[in-house]
């Protein structure tokens, strides 16, 4: 036995309902180790060009690592991405993971569509596909605390969508307990298409390994490891210090406001800190065993949004909500997370939209008759609330705003591209990147569409996919340093599994999970070409404040471009990786499907 695995995942077709287990080859774990690379591989082996991200021949990859169900550990949810139509990842922290891992499992694949709404229970070896009729129509956490209702069992963990997902929303999500959630790439949207509303699950087995002292010493050197690093997490998290990042980039003139028509937010301290330390913050919260325990849960107390409650919120779904809808109101914006969260909609993709919506409203573009009657406009709680409403019911505009900005954009027509932003079909962040090139250049080149989590150099993008197929929290390894710490994490990863890996060995991981998720891309039609910045970022200078007149040169940023695939050994015509590439890290079986692609450009 390998410690840290139990060396098999689960093999789930909800159209013929069979339940299968597949025994995982030590080979395969140690080239991908788990997480989103295990994923990746298993998507890649199991989804067919072109098959349609809602559709029943996609995957769900639901994938622990080989130190989840240690005080560290998560899952990642691996798919095709409905907004991109190239890979989607996303990870999770909560307190689900362990108990996968618990149950005697690394990890679940999950395909077909069933007839009705169903969800997965798993009671250690028991599996079960299982009626959700009950559950369909519930917000994220009524589900998750029906479920325990339904099993009486209180410490049933659960991840679930809520009526976004339902509804195929292209960037709803997947929650876990206590807001922790699978926010981007649309993965809510592929649960919705095959009629899965949960995966319930208790494991009562324990984390597997043979030798306990090694399982000592380890914990020993990683709880050393997280007491050095909480100081300088919570400096940067507790007590609401992630909102501070809106009221910093506000005043430096990087904080999109109005769906970036504007970068520079004297407004944006009313959504900081220190307003939610003041007026919100009730308690911290940690994910399974943190000794960082960092999350904090707010509550607001007084007005007409009283008793909402919400961990954080984080930078993310604030700067989108926030700033990008020109909404300032911080309790207003508490309640706006919150309802995303409970709809099941990544809160940055909805901000984005409602935000490119508010923008086509404000130029004329869309009617408030297009609207339903909407009075859409900026920093209007009313109209927000209205707008979403329709979204999740896919109800007349909500319908084509359903779809994410870039296909929005597309059936609307009139130029509404050009306020379109997004990359790759998944929309950005709040931030605004035009006085920030190379933060764009990572964006633009990440493998799941428009992310600002992977870094731009080799060292923080191979390193970032690292972490995620370890299964690491992004906190614990301080963000893109990642890579500062791959030492640590060998001696973890070998005292757990009996290995002998060496820290280049797993640099190497990141850099074959990264190449293998851009031959997805490549293989799903995206190039060079996809790996691009919206309109504005380009043709449109920053209007006013201390970043006034930035804007990103085209012309060097095609120069950037090619000197990024040189440094990862790719083609710089077509951004495909190259046969030597993809053959020194052990991916012959992937070079040999992408030869015929690299065949297709040469013969044009
Ligand atoms: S650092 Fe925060 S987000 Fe990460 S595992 Fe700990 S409590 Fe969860």
């Amino acid at each position: 036995m390998i410690g840290g695995y139990y060396e098999k995942i689960l093999d789930i077709d909800l159209s013929t309902k069979s339940i299968k287990e597949i025994n995982l080859e030590e080979e395969v774990l140690r080239k991908f180790l788990g997480g989103r690379g295990l994923g990746a591989w298993y998507l890649w082996k199991r989804v067919r060009r072109g098959e349609d991200a809602l559709g029943p021949g996609n995957v769900i990859c639901l994938m622990t690592g080989p130190l989840t169900g240690l005080p560290l550990g998560r899952t990642a949810l691996v798919s095709k991405n409905p907004l991109t139509n190239g890979i989607a990842h996303s990870t999770a922290g909560g307190n689900f993971h362990q108990e996968l891992k618990f149950a005697g499992y690394d990890g679940l694949l999950i395909t077909g569509k069933a007839e009705k709404p169903v969800y997965v229970l798993i009671n250690d070896d028991e599996v079960e596909i299982k009626d959700a009729s009950a559950l369909w129509g519930l917000s994220t956490h009524e589900t998750i605390e029906k479920l325990k209702k339904i099993h009486n069992d209180p410490l049933l963990r659960s991840i679930c969508i809520g009526p976004a997902g339902e509804h195929m929303i292209r960037y709803a999500c997947v929650v876990t307990e206590y807001w922790c959630v699978y926010g981007r790439s649309g993965l809510g949207a592929v649960f919705g298409s095959k009629n899965l509303k949960a995966i319930a699950v208790r494991g009562r087995k324990g984390f597997p390994i043979k030798d306990k002292s090694k399982l000592k010493e380890a914990l020993n050197i990683w709880m050393s490891f997280l007491q050095k690093q909480a100081a300088t997490v919570r400096s940067i998290r507790a007590r609401f210090e992630e909102p501070y990042l809106v009221t910093l980039f506000g005043k430096i003139g990087q904080q999109g406001v109005k769906n970036n028509q504007e970068a520079y937010s004297p407004e944006a301290w009313r959504l900081g800190s220190f307003q939610h330390d003041l007026r919100h913050w009730v308690r911290h919260w940690s994910c399974f065993g943190c000794p960082i325990h960092d999350k904090q849960i707010g509550v607001v107390r007084y007005g007409p949004y009283a008793g909402t409650m919400v961990v954080g919120p984080g930078y993310e779904p604030t700067s989108a909500l926030g700033p990008l809808c020109d909404l300032f109101d911080a309790e207003a914006l508490m309640y706006f997370v919150d309802l995303a969260d409970e709809y099941g909609f990544d809160a940055v993709g909805l901000g984005r939209v409602i935000a490119f919506a508010m923008e086509l409203y404000q130029r004329g573009i869309l009617t408030r008759d297009d609207l339903d009657g909407i009075d859409l406009r900026w920093g209007d709680p009313k109209g927000m609330k209205e707008i979403i409403e329709k979204i999740v019911k896919r109800e007349g505009i909500g319908d084509i705003l359903a779809e994410g900005v870039k296909r929005a954009s597309e059936k609307i027509g009139k130029n509404a591209s050009r306020y379109a932003i997004h990359i790759k079909g998944q929309e950005i962040i709040g931030r605004d990147l035009r006085s920030d090139p190379e933060a764009a250049l990572g964006e633009a080149t990440a493998n799941r569409g428009a992310d600002h989590l992977q870094g731009t150099t080799r060292e923080e993008q191979f390193s970032a996919a690292l972490v995620d197929s370890l299964c690491l929290c992004f906190y614990h390894a301080v963000f893109r340093r990642c890579y500062e710490h791959v030492n640590l994490y060998s001696k973890i990863l070998n005292l757990i599994t009996g290995w002998r890996t060496s820290p280049d060995e797993l640099m190497k991981v990141g850099e074959r999970v990264w190449n293998l998720e851009r031959c997805f891309n490549v293989r799903e039609g995206l190039t060079r070409a996809d790996d691009t910045l919206p309109y504005r970022l380009f043709y449109e200078e920053v209007p006013s404040g201390p970043t006034k007149g930035s804007k990103i040169d085209r012309e060097e940023f095609e120069r950037w471009l090619d000197r990024y695939y040189e440094e990862r050994g790719w083609d710089k015509q077509t951004g495909i990786p190259t046969s030597e590439k993809l053959r020194e890290l052990g991916l012959e079986e992937v070079d040999e499907e992408i030869s015929q692609i690299r065949v297709k450009f040469s013969k044009k």
